[in-house]
């Protein structure tokens, strides 16, 4: 027990808890967890902003490593495009930036977020663009900064103000080597004047707005900050199926018509065989009346039938046909039905010098029922191969009981000739040489396996 005119001992002071040491000062992110959120060029720039220094130094402390500072390449990495894509190398930054700011999370100051969902081509724009009237309002209230929005290609207006983004300075002035302006944040670089004094004020079109709100709503969602979406949670495809179920009786190439994309667009999306562009998810969302993030989770319960002008119009090439070449093309087409051997539609219209569009505009009946016989002739085809396949499978199996040879799937394969897509057999494959083996070992147990008799009889149908 210690009296109190006693003085303290040392472990008796409260504890403070103190900010972990860091190389440059601990900048808190602007705009985090809503629409109008900072980019990580703008947090490099303030950053430097902040130590008096020219961005262009901000990778020579020392503990940013020599790899560091000459990727840094004094500054140009800051504009190039790749920097808030998401991609690895933007990874990579937010990494070093938070390394010496003792800041995590600066991920978020990228699209690294959506990089496992969507596709990183075209996804920044070429050339830095701001909002003036977005600026004006940065600078009266806290520091200025650019936002992570106005970097993304897609986005063409603000969504705050209506106004359309704006890539010049009315000074229009080359870069002069011989002049350096400070390269200070919402700054001209070529004039060093304010942009917001600057740049001009244009009306948006309607359309521009929408887009650009679907994309503000994007970055606004609370999964932004909690390390985005991953492949595993993205189920676009789901949506894709439940929007041609609601609209489409479930006619996908149908929803791909009014979505502006081709059959097969449109099915390796489904599949998950590739990544959709930004703009595309937009753009869908936008037509059909929901966000982005309802795309990615499968929702198309409030979604209305594609209405507006088509995200990307898919090409039609315009055929010039001779008129002597239209009339016997009817009977040309009924002769195409007649053949035992059917052929693709494409096959078709590479042999009567058109394309697959002007067929199936001018004569939908015989395309469709080309279509249909030789989709159908593939389907026998495909499993006359694979009854083959499965029988000399079987038969490879007896000869190896028969052998009293130990079934691998190396044995059991040799000699034969595996169809194409040989992973869709694969289960089958699998299923022969464990039912061959379980018989093997239920009669070497027995002592009933004999080489010749017997065990030819043995039921190996799945
Ligand atoms: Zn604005
Ligand atoms: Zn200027």
């Amino acid at each position: 027990m210690r009296w109190q005119d006693e003085y303290p001992v040392l472990d008796d002071q409260p504890t403070s808890a103190l900010l972990r040491r860091s190389t440059l000062y601990n900048l808190e992110p602007i705009g985090l967890g809503t629409g109008a959120r900072e980019s990580l060029t703008s947090y490099a720039e303030r950053l430097a902003d902040a130590h008096c220094i020219s961005p262009r130094m901000l990778a020579d402390v020392p503990a940013a490593g020599q790899i560091a500072r000459v990727k840094f390449n004094r500054g140009a990495a800051l504009r190039a495009r790749w920097f808030v894509t998401g991609a690895s190398t933007s990874l990579e930054w937010a990494q070093i930036l938070g390394r010496l700011t003792g800041r995590l999370g600066l991920e978020a100051l990228t699209l690294a977020p959506l990089a496992a969902v969507i596709n990183d081509r075209n996804l920044t724009s070429r050339r830095r663009r701001w909002c003036p009237q977005c600026l004006r309002e940065a600078a009266t209230s806290h520091a200025l900064y650019t936002q992570l929005l106005w970097d993304i290609d897609c986005v063409t207006a603000c969504p705050f103000h209506d106004i359309t983004l704006s890539a010049e300075c009315s000074c229009k002035l080359t870069r002069d080597p011989r002049r350096r302006v400070k390269w200070s944040p919402g700054h001209c670089s070529c004039c060093g004047q304010l942009l917001c004094e600057t740049l001009p004020t244009r009306e948006a079109h309607l359309r521009q707005v929408r887009l650009a709100r679907v994309v503000q709503a994007l970055l606004a969602d609370p999964r932004f900050d909690q390390g985005g979406w991953n492949a595993s949670n993205d189920h676009s495809g789901t949506f894709l199926k439940s929007a041609a179920i609601r609209h489409f009786q479930g006619k996908s190439a149908q929803l791909a018509r009014a979505l502006g994309l081709s059959k097969s667009a449109l099915h390796g999306w489904m599949k998950g065989n590739h990544r959709p562009a930004l703009a595309l998810l937009v753009g869908v969302a936008d037509r059909t009346g929901c966000s982005v993030a309802d795309i990615l989770d499968g929702r198309a319960d409030d979604t209305h039938l594609p209405g507006g002008r088509i995200v990307r119009p898919r090409r039609k090439t315009s055929l010039r046909v001779m008129r002597a070449q239209r009339e016997t093309m009817t009977q040309q087409l009924a002769s195409i039905l007649c053949d035992p051997v059917p052929v693709a539609l494409l096959h078709v219209a590479r042999q009567l010098e058109v394309n697959c569009d002007y067929l199936r505009d001018r004569y939908p009946e015989q395309s469709a029922a080309i279509v249909s016989r030789f989709k159908a002739y593939q389907t026998g085809r495909i499993a006359a191969k694979k009854a083959a396949f499965s029988a000399a499978l079987r038969t490879r199996a007896e000869q190896l009981v028969a052998q009293d040879v130990w079934p691998t799937s190396q044995r059991l394969l040799s000699g034969l000739e595996p169809p194409d897509r040989y992973a869709k057999l694969h289960a089958e494959v699998k299923y022969v040489l464990a039912e061959t083996r379980r018989r093997m070992e239920s009669a070497r147990s027995t002592g009933l396996l004999h080489r010749t008799t017997g065990l030819h009889q043995i039921a190996l149908e799945p």
